[in-house]
């Protein structure tokens, strides 16, 4: 079906048929996915959990020569404080020129309620493009602008001619959906609505055809990754070198790029994603209006899945044998450096939790390892875990829990499980930490998770946690859980309904 472009993205529930409850086995989930039979199910009591206008910050703060515009009231941007520090350093590591995040919110209240925000938006982005002289102005607009009936394409189509900045509107109000992760689709609608325009080159007036040859076979044999607010630099530096390795170039976007970066992105022969659930709506786009194919396979997280992505691609150039000889060989090194870690991981029981693609996949380095998985908690499900189960051994009797936080659930299940140690997204390692059990957490923007390295890397830091785990015993002897006894004798699933 053709896919037309709207003010907003659909709400994942609706487009992917994903869901936010579940609670049973792997083997229970993997026939639920097949049947479609999760889409409905929910809670009958549910703890507070993110919503898509917060995580489409993750994407949009992050964008180069931008200023972001949070149409909404002041708290609904509250998490772009604690990541503005760390995002300016980061967009350095690309461009050392980069200025950090410039952020303003136009503070809706009461008044603006009864009145409407137009005015404050209008006003905010004609002194973002005085004071700032950004590239672009990104208009993040959230449920309040939806429920007063803001017309935010209509200011940005009647501002444009206005400002030198390209004026990008973001509609991502919280309400419209549970699945958070419709906030990449909405962060995408906005580029595509504005960034995907052909590059303007100059032109000679005498063509040099060899030049000309040579551009087009170097743009024949460049890729474009798409990144993860999750990944850091050393991740894109791994793929890089893996792809390098067997003769392409690589670009990386969304995520850092400036505003021409996804002209450029154009120009190359190939979409690859890094994880499905977060960019199947823009590649299949940029697919069916500008004919560039995608890939959207596995995640390049552990041994098994890195060959199956890295083959995949290779596939598509001719280029397997290249790839076979180079992944015997990092194979082999990986082997040989993970000797001293095997002996202490091995038969320690796991439990992961987190974005569910990337658990399933960090799975599979801890089975290399010798690890026991004993549990997975995956904050949505949609079709794209699948290949990621496959790199998997006997786990179908594995307890897997949907739950976008909820902690209480995931407290219950560790408590019946008592893993020894717990892989888990950042954000809940607090009432993890009372549990006193050793955290590694799920992605960290300064440590290495992908490729091969990733491999190694893991396996260093899982080691040393489980050797000295004082400070999360400490924390669990000094600190306790909210829940009283008769919530962890009950089951964790107990408030998940199937409609
Ligand atoms: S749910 Fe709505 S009001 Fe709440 S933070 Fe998200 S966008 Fe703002």
């Amino acid at each position: 079906m053709k896919m037309e472009l709207s003010t907003t993205a659909p709400a994942r529930e609706e487009r992917l048929k994903a869901g936010i409850a579940f609670g049973g086995t792997c083997a229970n989930l993997k026939y639920c996915l097949n049947k479609a039979c999760l889409n409905n199910a929910n809670r009958s009591f549910s703890q507070t959990y993110g919503c898509q206008h917060g995580l489409s910050l993750g994407i949009l703060n992050t964008l180069r020569n931008a200023v972001v515009i949070m149409h909404s009231p002041l708290g609904c941007g509250a998490s772009t404080n604690s990541s503005v520090g760390q995002g300016s350093n980061f967009k350095r590591l690309r461009d050392p020129k980069a200025e950090g995040t410039i952020w303003l919110s136009t503070n809706l209240d009461e008044s603006d309620v009864i009145s409407g925000g137009e005015k404050k938006l209008r006003d905010t982005i004609i002194y973002a493009d005085k004071e700032f002289r950004p590239e672009m102005i990104i208009a993040v607009s959230g449920c309040v602008p939806a429920l007063i009936g803001d017309d935010i394409d209509g200011i940005i189509s009647d501002l444009q001619s206005e400002v030198a900045a390209a004026l990008i509107p973001v509609t991502c109000e919280g309400f419209k959906t549970k699945v958070m992760a419709t906030a990449y689709d909405a962060a995408y609608n906005g580029i595509m609505k504005k960034l995907l325009k052909n590059v303007v080159r100059e032109e000679n007036l005498v063509e040099d055809d060899f030049e000309e040859i040579q551009r087009k076979y170097l743009l024949s044999r460049h890729v474009n990754i798409f990144n993860v607010g999750s990944m850091s630099r050393a991740d894109e530096l791994e793929l890089e070198r893996l792809l390098n390795a067997i003769g392409l170039a690589v670009s990386f976007l969304p995520c850092y790029s400036a505003p021409k970066d996804f002209a450029y992105s154009l120009e190359n022969s190939l979409n690859i994603s890094v994880c499905g659930t977060h960019d199947d709506y823009y590649i299949k786009y940029v697919e069916q209006e500008y004919g560039i194919p995608f890939i959207i396979d596995t995640i390049p997280i552990g041994r098994k899945n890195t060959t199956r992505w890295v083959l995949k691609i290779a596939e598509h150039f001719n280029l397997e044998k290249e790839a076979e000889a180079f992944l015997k060989k990092e194979d082999e090194l990986l082997n040989e450096s993970l000797k001293p870690y095997r002996k202490n991981l091995k038969g320690k029981r796991v439990y992961l939790g987190g974005g569910a693609i990337r658990i399933v996949a960090t799975a599979e380095v801890l089975q290399d390892l010798g690890m026991e998985i004993v549990g997975f908690k995956g904050h949505h499900i949609d079709k794209f875990i699948e290949p990621t189960f496959e790199a998997l051994e006997n786990i179908d009797d594995v307890v897997f829990n949907v739950a976008t936080q909820q902690p209480f659930e995931q407290v219950n299940i560790v408590n019946k499980l008592k893993p020894d140690v717990i892989v888990i997204h950042s954000g809940i390692n607090n009432i993890t930490a009372k549990q006193g059990l050793p955290i590694l957490p799920l992605f960290g923007p300064t440590n290495i998770y992908m490729g091969y390295a990733g491999v190694f890397e893991i396996a260093c830091r899982l080691s040393r946690k489980i050797k000295n785990n004082q400070f999360n015993k400490n924390i669990s002897k000094n600190r306790s859980l909210p829940y009283k006894r008769e919530w962890y004798d009950k089951e964790p699933f107990t408030y998940i309904r199937e409609d």
